[in-house]
């Protein structure tokens, strides 16, 4: 993307955190430089002012700092994608496993309607299985999976690879 490059230059990567050996990609400086941050949310506006998105679907947690400016920007819906346990109304959920163990995302049974157009937002995608877990959810509760955003794609890990083989497209800011 355009500003890929200048997006990538204020991320910080974090060596050894949470675990030793693990590389973390620290978006904090750029969400503290406000240039960049607006650069951000206008790359993803720019892509999808046009693609009749009725709403964006965001990903606890760093995804909802992406999701709520864009859906503003976009006018459309904003709807929380949560980690098990934090939507109080009827939800269905994707089970889906990490390297150690399982993990679930969320979604409100009422969140949008059947045939909708929906983005999915996230920061990153890794092994994308969080990614892919969101986006199966939305095209089992009747949503149509626009494309899937991140921020930063780490693309040795495969992850973008194996949602695109799911047959979603995928876009990010930088790799
Ligand atoms: P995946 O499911 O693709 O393996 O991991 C992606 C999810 O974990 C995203 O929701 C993302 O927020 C988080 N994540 C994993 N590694 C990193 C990282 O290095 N930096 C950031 N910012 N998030 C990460």
């Amino acid at each position: 993307s355009i500003y890929g490059d200048y997006i990538k230059s204020v991320i910080r990567t974090v060596p050894d955190w949470p675990n030793p050996g693990v590389n973390f990609r620290d978006i904090t400086p750029l969400l503290q430089n406000s240039a960049a941050f607006r650069k951000l949310i206008d790359s993803f506006v720019h892509r999808y002012q046009e693609m009749d998105i009725d709403a964006v679907a965001a990903i606890d947690a760093r995804g909802f700092i992406v999701g709520a400016p864009l859906a503003y920007e976009l006018g459309c819906s904003f709807v929380p994608v949560r980690k098990k346990g934090k939507l109080p109304f009827r939800t269905i959920s994707e089970t889906y496993t990490l390297e150690y163990g399982e993990a679930e995302v969320e979604l409100h049974s009422d969140a949008f309607q059947s045939g909708d157009r929906i983005l999915i937002v996230d920061d990153l995608i890794a092994t994308g299985g969080t990614m892919l877990a969101a986006a199966k959810l939305i095209s089992r509760s009747g949503g149509q999976v626009v494309e899937t955003a991140t921020i930063v794609d780490l693309p040795d890990l495969g992850g973008s690879q194996r949602i695109r083989e799911a047959k979603y497209s995928v876009f990010a800011v930088c790799s």
